[in-house]
């Protein structure tokens, strides 16, 4: 019985774009359908395994080209389709990719942009050059074939087939040619040879074209036409890219293996070949990709590698194979030491991974360390991407990770106004710089504002600007850079004013005892008040104590915990206001209340924090204008 369907929606559009598509690089469709031709046999090995019923085969990818009928055929042996499978998978867009790429290609009303095929477009790349296709196809799991057709405009036929073994047959029925396009020399045997070596040389199985070869003459029949017969040839040298060793791989071929099985449209920043020879034998190949990958924002996004066992396909996302804080990290593993029919369960026990994983995270590290060391806009670039990655991987488990990334973090310096790394930090420290201090804030010229920078900058130490909202968290599992402490210019003792000058503070305190407890009395809110060490030409500013930070009460309220930073108010004894409001206490009890409150609320403001009360603090000043 023949069924015609038509096409979703979803379908039609990418259908309709192929076929109107005046992309340039329309012979990708021969890679796209050898490589669902080569996921098709993995599949296929991969059920033999664990079901008997399933036989192997020799598998082969045929490509065949019929000039008199203008088609091209693919033809695999591997797990077919079933009815259902055909129209699940053919007449549908399955692929969230296919999805992305349409959205991505419509706003930007480009359709000839060069992503066409980076997204896995997949089987309907045909349609670029064909303008009816047919696949005959039988299942492993079935035993009726069944034949789909479409000219892919509104719909597709299904009816049933016969087909002698497992496998499915592609046929691309050729657009004619017109003045801008040439698809006659998809006909031409160097041209599909060509291609093949080009996009698909590291299929694992065979791919055989039809070769002419000249027969030899006889002696005495020199001057005839030269006969000739057809064989079949392999032409891919199957070994996969990631067994050969890097010096024989190109960067095109690197780039293009890349970007056709991650689904990037640009070349990935940086690739690690890894090859383990001895107890534990394994190849891995990993990428980074330049931006990340566009669903790796998406909460259903899993980090993952690929793992192969001796070359045959197991899973797509191995997440054992790779920490959270790399989850960025694209590429596979094939090792064969470890048995084909694993299950996810086992994996995660499995020894042999847990020492691959721990090697593959070793050599990332590795490479990112020699980029930040050879290349520095590369890794600063990189940096900006997948910097708070590696910010949330030291974190991470207590600091578990730290010896390993501290020297891959890069911070703003208030005084070079650039990323450095602690030790670069540490390299450029005056003599008798005790600590490292660092600021909270978006920007150089917001921590400029704050009045705790003064001190710091008076003595020329530099300061490193945290604005990331995990910065505070790591460096507080870091503790201190080599012995070097790390100091909050809002918080801790800065350590910074001489051991005279702070006695002389010290002793000054016991001796305002009484009015530094009034203005306490005075401010709801506030934990302590004391007089400042870290003050030169402010009166007063608010700092915090104890581990939570404003910043931290900033993060933590995001994530709905109340934690409050505990609150001290500063004042710097060596101001006018400090003389002032240890008057008006003395005088005018009602009017100091309200000085201390505005001082408090506006310092409170220096660190981008809303007073309590702003409708309290707003009155005041009204008040003291019209005074
Ligand atoms: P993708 O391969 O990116 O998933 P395609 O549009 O190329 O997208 O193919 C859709 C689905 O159709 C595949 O995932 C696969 O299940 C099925 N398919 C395509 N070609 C074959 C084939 N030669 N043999 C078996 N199944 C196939």
């Amino acid at each position: 019985m023949k069924e015609t369907k038509k096409f979703k929606t979803e379908t039609k559009r990418l259908l309709d774009m192929m076929i109107n598509s005046i992309y340039t690089h329309k012979e990708i469709f021969l890679r796209e359908l050898i490589s669902n031709a080569s996921d098709a046999i993995d599949k296929r090995h991969y059920l033999s395994l664990t079901n008997t019923n399933i036989p192997t085969a020799e598998y082969q990818i045929l490509v065949e080209a019929d000039k008199e009928n203008r088609t091209i055929t693919i033809t695999d042996n591997g797990v077919g389709m079933t009815a259902d499978e055909l129209k699940d998978h053919l007449g549908t867009i399955a692929k969230s990719g296919s999805k992305e790429f349409l959205e991505a290609v419509e706003k930007e009303n480009t359709p000839d942009v060069d992503i066409i095929g980076q997204f896995g477009v997949g089987f309907y790349s045909a349609f670029m050059v064909a303008n009816k296709v047919t696949v005959l196809t039988k299942s492993v799991n079935e035993n009726v074939a069944h034949l789909f057709e479409s000219e892919g405009l509104e719909s597709y036929t299904i009816e049933d087939a016969e087909k002698d073994d497992f496998g499915t047959k592609i046929t691309l029925y050729l657009r004619e040619n017109t003045e801008d396009e040439d698809y006659s020399k998809y006909l031409e045997e160097y041209e599909l040879r060509d291609l093949i070596k080009k996009y698909s040389d590291y299929v694992r199985y065979p791919i055989k074209t039809w070769v002419t070869k000249y027969d030899p003459k006889d002696d005495d029949d020199k001057d005839s036409e030269p006969k000739t017969h057809l064989e079949l040839e392999t032409v891919n040298s199957m070994l996969p890219i990631w067994k050969k060793n890097k010096s024989e791989v190109t960067d095109e071929e690197l780039n293009n293996f890349y970007k056709n099985k991650f689904m990037d449209y640009q070349d990935p920043l940086t690739s690690i070949f890894v090859n383990v020879e001895g107890m534990l034998t394994y190849n891995a190949l990993l990428f980074i990709p330049k931006k990340p990958l566009f669903d790796f924002y998406q909460d259903k996004n899993e980090k993952g590698l690929q793992l192969y066992t001796k070359g045959v396909f197991i899973l797509d996302k191995c997440k054992d194979l790779i920490p959270d804080y790399l989850r960025f990290v694209k590429g596979l593993v094939d090792s064969a030491d470890l048995p084909l029919n694993i299950s996810r369960e086992m994996l995660q026990e499995d020894k042999a991974i847990k020492k691959i994983a721990a090697n593959v995270e070793k050599k990332i590290l590795a490479e990112l360390s020699r980029i930040l060391k050879n290349d520095r806009e590369k890794y600063e670039s990189f940096f900006k991407d997948y910097g708070v990655n590696l910010k949330f991987g030291l974190y991470d488990n207590y600091g578990e990770k730290k010896e390993q990334l501290k020297d891959l973090i890069i911070l703003k310096s208030y005084n070079e106004d650039k990323l450095v790394t602690f030790k670069e930090y540490l390299e450029k420290m005056p003599e008798g710089q005790k600590n490292i201090y660092y600021a909270i804030g978006d920007s150089k010229e917001v921590v400029d504002r704050l009045p705790q920078m003064e001190l710091v900058k008076s003595k020329g130490y530099d300061v490193l600007i945290l604005s990331d909202d995990v910065d505070e968290f790591m460096i507080q599992v870091l503790k201190d850079y080599e012995g070097k402490e790390f100091k909050s210019i809002n918080k801790d003792d800065l350590e910074l004013i001489d051991e005279a000058e702070s006695k002389k503070i010290d002793e000054l305190k016991e001796e305002k005892k009484e009015f530094l407890n009034a203005v306490k009395e005075a401010i709801p809110g506030v934990n302590d008040v004391v007089l400042s060490k870290r003050l030169v030409d402010a009166p007063c500013c608010v700092s915090t104590t104890g581990s939570i930070s404003f910043e931290m009460e900033r993060v933590l309220k995001q994530q709905n915990r109340d934690v409050k930073a505990e609150r001290v108010f500063e004042l710097n004894p060596n101001h006018e206001m400090f003389t002032k409001l240890e008057g008006l206490y003395n005088v005018d009890k009602d009017e100091f209340n309200k000085i201390t409150n505005i001082l408090y609320a506006d310092a409170l403001l220096q660190e981008g924090i809303l007073p309590d009360n702003p409708k309290e603090f707003s009155d005041y000043i009204t008040k003291l204008i019209l005074k």
